[in-house]
């Protein structure tokens, strides 16, 4: 038998083992390692028991991509999902895997305008990633011709229960080539999905992820709620509150790796990173140096923290949400052992309240929520532990070679101002407000704090920037969108619409993220000027948004706790 635990082994194209290596996955997670090869060789239907989460969108997306022939214009795999959100998440994550291939996807949502899908169908795509309501439109004008169809997958095929649509799949399956592998995701198995999948799927193989028996040690669990361009500055928040503060942060992909750690050395920490393309010896260099707490902060990937015998952890965080709950309590587990009290903090995005209370029921674990400490506070214990440290060297009596220096100060200046400045001298600007930034409660509006660019929203609280990038830069779409969420941290998902010519480009991005990316871009152009500034004037193409679900007017709501706009991108 093959191993398994490699994408190179699954059976994929050298241009899918190109684009993940490229995204940053480092090993295939249990239900990828299941359904690709299942998808790639035989020609079975696929009923899948997974959460959201588990990386199923990758378990179909890449075989599919790789199984699809590419410019053909033709419509050969149809992805249902219940919600515009997922759609539009679905839609950017099989584009991922696309490796340079020529093959078109479309997200299909209610809400947006008919003409741009109709341009869009017309001129021809490979994969459709839709809501049930508009996909029944577009059958029924005679716009969605589906009879090249080869794969037809149904996404969180409960959810679609739960909200009333089991009819219109039917009804949309019933207008589907016969010839076909239908795939159906469900996190739960209810009788419904099972008759729906009787009824209309052929010779099929079930694939569950196996629920490990789970048990969490005495870790202490909380998880606060972060908007994804918060993270950053709440994870210096808890690193400051703490007095011996040494952690392990994980986060999904390389790329992350790398980018916090630099981003926390930035900041003055002693961070590192840890991910399966570092070297061996690079490897044993760094844990050793954490193993000595000279870097205390080890941001890494699950793959990479495997084997990582360190006992005294303080902390686990989890920068990003893990795949399932299993890797929660794996990732958890490494903190609270050997007698010693631990913590584990956990950062969602409202979105991923679902799936964290989801790892919560089947971990058997109580994460509690607490809020993030106030600056002020921050401070006040900062200086308060301070006090406490001076003091301890005072009662020991250790001062080195420091008595004379002292003396001498003390002959020229008043004590106070003597001590001020060494305080200044040694702890910078540790005791400055201006050394954080605000953290806003999910939800509300960002206020643009940092400093104020002057820029202003559409009617929709969207705003049109401008970049100095353009084709002659060998600048694409996707380049784009991961240079404003890597350098900015925002989520990919907002940045939207995206128009490239020859020198520069223009992207939209909600008003809110607006002014701290125009601020992160400010100095990165060529000799120093703003790379990315507020487009003036809107461009035609802005098109008219509207983020209610499909169903909203029969007062259908997912359940996920978020109504953050989700802003849709152009492919
Ligand atoms: P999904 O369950 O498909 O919604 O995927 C959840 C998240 O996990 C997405 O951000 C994926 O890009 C990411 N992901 C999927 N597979 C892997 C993997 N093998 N390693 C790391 N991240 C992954």
């Amino acid at each position: 038998m093959s191993n398994l635990e490699k994408f190179e082994n699954l059976g994929l194209s050298e241009k899918s083992l190109l684009a993940i290596s490229k995204k940053g996955f480092e090993e295939p997670s249990p239900i990828q390692k299941l359904t690709i090869p299942l998808l790639l060789k035989n020609e079975k239907d696929i009923v899948g028991q997974a959460q959201t989460g588990t990386g199923k969108t990758a378990a179909f997306g890449l075989p599919i991509v790789d199984l699809i022939m590419e410019n053909t214009g033709k419509i050969q795999a149809l992805v249902i999902t219940p919600t515009r959100e997922l759609a539009v998440q679905v839609a950017e994550e099989i584009g991922s895997f696309r490796g340079g291939r020529d093959i078109g996807i479309l997200p299909v949502y209610g809400g947006q305008s008919y003409d741009t899908q109709l341009r869009r169908l017309k001129k021809g795509v490979e994969i459709i990633v839709g809501t049930p309501g508009r996909l029944i439109d577009h059958l029924k004008r005679g716009t969605l011709k589906l009879n090249n169809l080869k794969f037809m997958v149904l996404d969180e095929a409960d959810e679609m229960l739960n909200m009333g649509f089991i009819e219109d799949i039917e009804l949309i399956l019933s207008k589907t080539p016969k010839e076909k592998r239908v795939l159906l995701f469900s996190a739960t198995m209810p009788t419904r999905i099972v008759q729906l999948a009787r009824k209309f799927m052929g010779e099929y193989e079930v694939i569950k992820v196996q629920t490990e028996q789970l048990t969490v040690n005495l870790t202490d669990q909380i998880y606060f709620e972060v908007r994804t361009s918060d993270k950053f500055e709440a994870l210096c928040r808890i690193i400051d509150v703490e007095k011996d503060f040494y952690a392990l942060v994980f986060c999904r992909t390389k790329l992350k790796t790398d980018h916090l750690a630099n981003a926390l050395i930035d900041r003055g920490y002693d961070a590192a990173s840890l991910h399966g393309d570092i070297s061996q010896a690079q490897r044993e260099r760094i844990l050793n140096q954490f193993k000595k707490k000279r870097v205390n902060i080890l941001v890494a990937t699950d793959v990479a923290a495997r084997g990582i015998d360190v006992i005294e952890l303080s902390h686990v965080i989890n920068y990003s949400l893990p795949q399932d709950p299993e890797s929660y309590v794996h990732r958890i587990g490494r903190t609270g052992r050997a007698g010693k009290q631990g913590t584990a903090i956990t950062f969602i995005t409202p979105s991923e309240y679902r799936k964290l209370m989801n790892i919560q029921r089947v971990s058997k674990s109580e994460i509690r929520k607490e809020s993030l400490p106030k600056v002020k506070q921050l401070i006040k214990l900062k200086r308060k532990r301070i006090v406490q440290e001076i003091s301890e060297i005072i009662v020991a009596g250790k001062y080195n070679d420091n008595m004379q220096v002292a003396i001498d100060l003390l002959a020229e200046y008043p004590a106070d101002q003597v001590i001020a400045s060494l305080l200044t001298h040694a702890y910078k600007d540790e005791f400055s407000v201006d050394k954080y930034t605000e953290i806003h409660e999910p939800g509300t509006k960002r206020k643009n704090t940092r400093r104020k660019p002057d820029i202003s929203p559409d009617q929709e609280g969207i705003t049109r920037l401008f970049i100095a990038l353009g084709r002659k830069d060998k600048v694409t779409p996707q380049k784009l969108v991961t240079m404003i969420q890597e350098g900015a941290n925002v989520d990919s998902h907002l940045i939207g619409d995206i128009e490239i010519y020859d020198n520069f480009s223009f992207t939209n991005v909600p008003f809110e993220e607006a002014g701290h990316i125009i601020e992160t871009f400010r100095n990165k152009g060529r000799d120093k000027k703003p790379l990315i500034v507020e487009a003036k004037g809107k461009s035609e193409s802005t098109p008219k948004k509207d983020f209610h679900s499909d169903r909203s007017h029969k007062g259908h709501t997912r359940r996920s706790g978020s109504d953050r706009a989700h802003r849709k991108k152009r492919y």
